[in-house]
This record gives C-alpha cells, sequence and structure tokens, in this order.
C-alpha cells in the first residue's frame, strides 16, 4: 500500500516526499480512509507507530477546501514535548499547503502565542490549562471547529487533565469529527469516548505491544552499582545516543550531574526544568550535542528524536505500559533499536509481568568484566560527604574512563541463574573472548543471530542492522 491510495489531495505530496514517507504505516493505513471519509476513531496506538500522521493527514486534506484564517482543527495533547513534535508534523506535511498551526501551553508566556492566534491559524494545538486560560481570557475562539483530536488521552488523564479536556469539548461544534488516541483503552478511556465521540471506528495497532523493531534486555545490578554499570554500557556506546530513564526527578536530576561530571554530554529532561530548559535539552539531543538524555516518564512524553539507539530503564517503570511507553523511543519507523532494563533485587514482580507482554521475550546479559560484587559504600558519619569525582581535587574528566571496547564490548550476553533467585552474578574476566562458550547464553527466546552480539550496546546495535529476529515465548529469568 501507498500514500497514493488515500487520494490525498496533491498539494500534501510535497510534505509526503519531505518527510521521506513512502509507506503507510499500519496506524495509518488503519485510521487514514476512516479519518478521510469525516468517522470518528477510537485509535490504540502507542508513540513510534505514526499516529500522528495518522491524524494530521486528514486534517490537512480536510481544512484544504474551506475557509481560512479561522480555527477549523483542534488537537489537545497532554505536554509541551509533544504539541511542538504535532506542530512539527503539521509544518513538515503541510509545506505545499498555506495552512497554518500554532502551539498552545504554559510554563512560557502568552506573548507569542496571542499573536499566533490573533494572525489566524487553522490548526491549534494545546495542552489543556493554558488553552482554557487563552479562552476565558476570550483569545480563543473555537466556534468554526470542524475536527479535534484527543492525542495520548491515557496520558491526559494521567496528569488530571479531565475535568478540563471535558471543558473544553463542551464548547466545540455539535457536528464535528472527533478522533481519541491513547496507547491503552480502559473503562475511564470508556467514559471520555462516550461522552466526546459519536459512534467512534475503533482502530488498534500494537496494543500493549512494544515496537518489533526493538530487543529487550535485562542487566541484574545492586541498587549502589547502577551508576558505574551505565558508565561502562555508555563508554562501550561510544557516538551511539542513550535515552536514560530514572523513577524520580532528584534521581534524574543527580544522575545527569554525576554523568557530566564524569565527562559525558548529557542533559535531562524533568518537571524541575524550565520550558527553555527542556527545549534546548531536546533540540541538543537531537542535533547530537548530547550523547544521552536522563528524562523522568512524564517528562519525556513526546520525545521525537530519530536514532536514539537505545533506552536504558536505570529505574525499572512502575507498570507494562510506561515500559512500552519509554522503549517507543527507539526502534522507531522500522529502525531497529535496543532497551536495556537494570534490574534489582525489588523488580521480580515487573520482570515477570514484562515477560508476558513482550513477544520476543527478555534476555538476561551481564558486562564481562564488570565487578558486580564490589560493595556498597559504608554509611557516612552525619555530616560527612561523598567524594564526587570530577570535583575539586577529583581526576581530571574523561580520564578516568577505561579505554573503549577493552572491557565491555567484549561482554557476550551471559545466561541467567536458572532459579529465582538474585545471587549477584559472577563477574567474568576482563577483556574476555567474543565468542560466547557454546551453549551459553541462549535462553529459550535467543536467536541464532544475537548469541554473537556483545552485550555493549553500541555493538549489539551495530550487528542487528539487518533486522531484529526472534524466536520463541518470553521467559522470565532464563538461564
Ligand atoms: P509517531 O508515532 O507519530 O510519534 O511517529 C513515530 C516516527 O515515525 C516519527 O519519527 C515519524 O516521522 C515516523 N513516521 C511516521 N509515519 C511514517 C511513515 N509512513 N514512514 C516512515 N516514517 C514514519
Amino acid at each position: 500500500m501507498t500514500f497514493a491510495s488515500f487520494r490525498l489531495d496533491p498539494r500534501l505530496r510535497r510534505g509526503l516526499e519531505r518527510a521521506h514517507y513512502v509507506e503507510p504505516t499500519p496506524i495509518q493505513q488503519a485510521a487514514i480512509p476512516l479519518a478521510l471519509e469525516g468517522r470518528d476513531l477510537v485509535g490504540t496506538a502507542q508513540t513510534g507507530t505514526g499516529k500522528t500522521a495518522a491524524f494530521v493527514l486528514p486534517i490537512l486534506n480536510r481544512l484544504l477546501s474551506g475557509p481560512r484564517r479561522r480555527t477549523r482543527a483542534l488537537i489537545l495533547t497532554p505536554t509541551r514535548e509533544l504539541a511542538e513534535q504535532i506542530h512539527d508534523v503539521c509544518v513538515q506535511l503541510g509545506e505545499g499547503t498555506d495552512l497554518r498551526s500554532a502551539t498552545i501551553y504554559g510554563g512560557v508566556g502568552q506573548g507569542s502565542q496571542v499573536t499566533a492566534l490573533r494572525a489566524g491559524t487553522e490548526i491549534i494545538i494545546a495542552c489543556p490549562g493554558r488553552l482554557l486560560d487563552l479562552m476565558d481570557q476570550r483569545y480563543v475562539d473555537l466556534r468554526s471547529v470542524e475536527v479535534a483530536v484527543l492525542d495520548e488521552a491515557d496520558r491526559m488523564l494521567d496528569m488530571g487533565f479531565l475535568p478540563s479536556v471535558l471543558k473544553i469539548i463542551r464548547v466545540l461544534p455539535k457536528n464535528r469529527q472527533t478522533m481519541l488516541f491513547s496507547a491503552t483503552f480502559d473503562t475511564q478511556m470508556e467514559r471520555l469516548a462516550a461522552q466526546a465521540l459519536h459512534e467512534p471506528k475503533r482502530v488498534a495497532v500494537g496494543m500493549r505491544a512494544p515496537a518489533e523493531t526493538v530487543s529487550h534486555a535485562l542487566y541484574e545490578v545492586p541498587q549502589h552499582l547502577k551508576t558505574e554499570l551505565l558508565v561502562a554500557l555508555l563508554n562501550a556506546a561510544e557516538k551511539d545516543t542513550a535515552l536514560v530513564f530514572t523513577r524520580t526527578k532528584h534521581r534524574a536530576k543527580r544522575l545527569a550531574a554525576q554523568l557530566q561530571r564524569l565527562g559525558f554530554s548529557v542533559n535531562s529532561l524533568h518537571g524541575n526544568r524550565s520550558q527553555n530548559q527542556r527545549q534546548e535539552a531536546l533540540d541538543g539531543f537531537r542535533r547530537g550535542k548530547y550523547q544521552v538524555l536522563v528524562a523522568t516518564d512524564v517528562a519525556a512524553r513526546g520525545i521525537d528524536v530519530e536514532e536514539i539507539s537505545f533506552v536504558i530503564n536505570f529505574d525499572m517503570p512502575d507498570t507494562e505500559d510506561s515500559y512500552i511507553h519509554r522503549i517507543g523511543r527507539t526502534g522507531r519507523a522500522e529502525k531497529s533499536g535496543r532497551a536495556l532494563t537494570f534490574v534489582t533485587r525489588e523488580d521480580d514482580a515487573m520482570v515477570h509481568r514484562l515477560g508476558h507482554i513482550l513477544p520476543g521475550g527478555l534476555r538476561w546479559e551481564k558486562v564481562e568484566g564488570f565487578d558486580y560484587t564490589r560493595p556498597a559504600p559504608p554509611p557516612l558519619p552525619q555530616g560527612a560527604r561523598h567524594f564526587r569525582p570530577g570535583r575539586g581535587r577529583g581526576p581530571p574528566r574523561r580520564q578516568h574512563r577505561p579505554p573503549p571496547r577493552r572491557d565491555t564490548r567484549s561482554a557476550a550476553p551471559q545466561p541467567r541463574p536458572a532459579s529465582g533467585s538474585h545471587r549477584p552474578p559472577t563477574p567474568s574476566a576482563p577483556g574476555g573472548s567474543h565468542q560466547r562458550p557454546a551453549g551459553q547464553g541462549q535462553g529459550r527466546s535467543a536467536s541464532p543471530h544475537r548469541a554473537a552480539h556483545s552485550g555493549a550496546p553500541g555493538g549489539g546495535r551495530r550487528r542487528r542492522r539487518g533486522g531484529a529476529q526472534r524466536q520463541g515465548r518470553s521467559s522470565h529469568r532464563q538461564g
């Protein structure tokens, strides 16, 4: 199937060419024809499936006929990053048109948003809070809205936007088209759909299943060695980009600072950062200024960066959905990527649950030469502070780094202990062979393809470019 089969307005061809979209993704194949018919739609699709273009293309197509410089499409979205990302898709795909889109979100001054609204814009992409503010101030006129989209609706509800969303929907014209996209669909979503949509068609793509192009590795590591393990993996990754997730904003902040002191080009994305700081972090990560971006779940929503080589769950996500969202940032649009998850004693139950949702299975891997048995440092007396490398009398930046590849790249995936025990893995000899000993490291989900690859993220990625292969059911604790 090609985009030509949708019979889109020829003015959209230029944008499609510029975006290098050749074949519609499954969600686009399913949603675009229905959306073009003007049907209400519930799409269950996660980030990374191409869902943005699935609603942006039909919107642009529709708006090409009819009046200009009045708001005819409203896209509600949970975060500013996501709003900017959707705006970028509107600009890119709408390149051959004179249609305008504007973003509206909090955390920045409202001046430029008001200016854009005054100039007249056909598409508004908004976070609910600021939109309501501007509606109250009478800067926004939604009486001409023909199409409304609730994007990442599950996350909007998670973030407490339901009352605002309902308030906004109530002022929209009744005879509009409404599309709702969500990675998950529960009873709360069912209720929202019943209130906001009219006899919607349902389209489910990749429901609760991560992108096929991502491989999933687990690294068992004691809590106190997580940072060092991360450093070993990043050193081995060389120039590959890594998105690292922590559980809290404080952990994100602290980890980013530690990595920076160790000489990595790193920035962070979390709730305590201003909009400008977030934008700079994202732009820098996109452009390659930063090799590592440390983020929390909420702040990372909507990150659209091509070619994130690997996502590292420094802290285990709380839910399967969160895992899927996090790793949706790698392996996008047919590109292969790796998801690496650090596992401590507390994460057993979650590992088990993940085993059920990953059709290709999880693999336990180890960084060879890494000393997993090092004890935790003794607690400091009150008032004392840990010596932090890179500060004051510490060694100069990066000098401590081991030469890339020698220590970590030789890391062949190792089998996990077969039992449910969390015995610390025995460290392997540094500089070990690149060849896995016969029969080792191939759990039930092992593919022959993967057997040869290094436990280091960079090496694995390069070798897998030919396409990920998978076998068998997922398994927890394979040995
Ligand atoms: P999304 O799920 O909308 O965030 O899209 C994920 C990524 O897929 C983005 O980088 C898009 O540019 C890309 N993408 C969307 N549709 C296509 C397509 N038909 N062909 C290739 N890439 C696409």
